[in-house]
């Protein structure tokens, strides 16, 4: 096996076809660990930890504790957060190393069903190629894109910008408006359409947009981006349809990833792609190419590295392991963004449900969680069941809260697994939680 991109699919694929006697090597042209560890969740969700502070030392005087006026030194997050990054790194290399993958660190391309070339012109012919290079963020193209960043740059900043507008109003945007603003700066989120986080619950999106305008984020809605223009003194003013222009000392283009397959060679090797890039599979993982396959992000199914990391293990497992072909079941996966608060997420929407289902019944729960009382923190969370209103089964939940994917992550086994409100109901509550709010 030679996979392509050393991710979390390809790496996960790696070690466990080596693990079931297959062959293996890898090769990875930038950082092993992929999006998700270089430039992407890990670090991502140290920068939440690292905003969130300020909420707390806020608070914290309402429970007894002195606080000084608080400096927040955006080098030193970075730097370690950069130096954690570093470290997993290294642990993905050595996990290959163990399973005795030869990894390499290069860019391959495909240049034949069983063919693959590296960067130095070396040629390697293998039984099969995993596809598993990821995504790339998508910038719209305007005058004056180059001065913007994405999430690639964003953690590598030299200072905390003061304001910073960002395009998009999906998972990365919504993410980073909640870490900027909680280390001081002006954020402003302009989006191209009328809603923030479509495909997640109306009411859900409506309390994360209401609670970040009252922390102070601004939004701006139907103004798609016109131009960038540089300032003498190297700010930056960012033009607008339909509004205002607005100023700023860095620009976060946020506006989705695209599948990582430019020069690839897929296609001249007679490789399906789709509209957007992405290389068509089957259930399989098994692209038109018979010895193709490709996994994650590549393949535009759900960007989610739980995803990628199980349809890695799936097709190591199905092609290289003893059992049955295992197929990766893609339905009711939970999510979370996380922004501030975070959101939550698990099978359909209150709007879905209803179309699909007909009749479906609706549990809410509108609450302000207690510490938010004591705090003097005007902030409600909202739980949100959905069940179908014949069998009386749970086909949704939806939160936003305090730690809502710590929740949701044992929620999603019982959605999963088609219990009713019942259940629920009949297990007792730990006392006090917000997860009770559940039951
Ligand atoms: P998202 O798909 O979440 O959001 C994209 C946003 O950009 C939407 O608001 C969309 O608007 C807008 N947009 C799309 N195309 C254009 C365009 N041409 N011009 C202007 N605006 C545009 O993408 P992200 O970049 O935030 O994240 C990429 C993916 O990475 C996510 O979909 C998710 O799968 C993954 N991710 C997951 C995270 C998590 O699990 N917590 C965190 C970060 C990323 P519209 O609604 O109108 O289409």
């Amino acid at each position: 096996l030679f996979v392509i991109g050393g991710g979390s699919g390809g790496v996960r694929a790696a070690r466990i076809a080596a693990t079931h006697g297959a062959r293996v090597g890898i090769a990875e042209e930038y950082r092993y660990g992929g999006t998700c560890v270089i430039r992407g969740c890990v670090p991502k969700k140290l920068l939440v930890y690292g905003a969130h502070f300020a909420e707390d030392l806020k608070d914290a005087r309402h429970f007894g504790w002195d606080v000084p006026d608080c400096h927040f030194d955006w080098q030193r997050l970075r730097d370690n957060v950069l130096s954690e990054v570093t470290r997993l790194e290294g642990l993905y290399g050595q996990t290959l190393d163990n399973h005795k993958v030869t990894v390499l660190k290069t860019r391959a391309t495909v240049v034949g069903p069983q063919k693959v070339r590296l960067a130095d012109g070396t040629e390697l012919t293998t039984e099969r190629i995993l596809v598993a290079t990821g995504g790339w963020p998508f910038v719209p193209e305007f005058p004056g894109s180059e001065h913007a960043i994405t999430s690639n740059e964003v953690f590598h900043l030299d200072s905390l910008p003061k304001r910073v507008v960002i395009a998009g109003g999906g998972y990365i945007a919504n993410e980073f408006a909640g870490i900027f603003n909680e280390f001081g700066s002006k954020v402003t989120i302009v989006n191209r359409g009328d809603a923030i986080l479509r495909g997640y619950d109306e009411q859900i999106r409506d309390r994360l947009l209401q609670i970040s305008m009252t922390k102070g984020i601004e939004f701006r809605f139907n103004a798609p981006f016109k131009s960038i223009e540089k300032q003498d003194d190297g700010s930056l003013m960012v033009h607008l349809d339909n509004c205002d222009p607005i100023a700023a000392d860095a620009v976060l283009v946020a506006t989705g990833r695209v599948p990582n397959t430019k020069g690839l060679g897929l296609e001249a090797a007679g490789v399906e792609l789709d509209k957007d890039g992405a290389v068509k599979v089957d259930d399989n993982n098994q692209s038109s190419v018979p010895s193709i396959y490709a996994v994650g992000d590549v393949t535009n199914r759900i960007q989610l590295t739980p995803v990628a990391i199980r349809e890695g293990q799936a097709f190591a497992d199905s092609v290289f392991g003893e059992g049955d072909p295992v197929a990766v079941d893609h339905s009711c996966i939970p999510s979370a963004v996380f922004s501030h608060p975070p959101i939550a997420a698990v099978g359909l929407t209150e709007g879905e449900a209803k179309n699909q289902l007909g009749s479906v019944k609706v549990y809410l729960s509108d609450f302000r969680p207690m510490k938010n009382v004591l705090a003097g923190r005007n902030e409600r969370s909202l739980i949100k069941m959905i069940c179908d209103g014949d069998s009386g089964r749970i086909v949704g939940i939806h939160m936003i809260a305090p730690e809502a994917p710590e929740m949701m992550q044992a929620a999603a086994i019982a959605v999963k697994a088609g219990l009713t409100k019942e259940d629920f109901d009949a297990t007792t509550a730990i006392h006090p939680t917000m997860a009770e709010e559940l039951v």
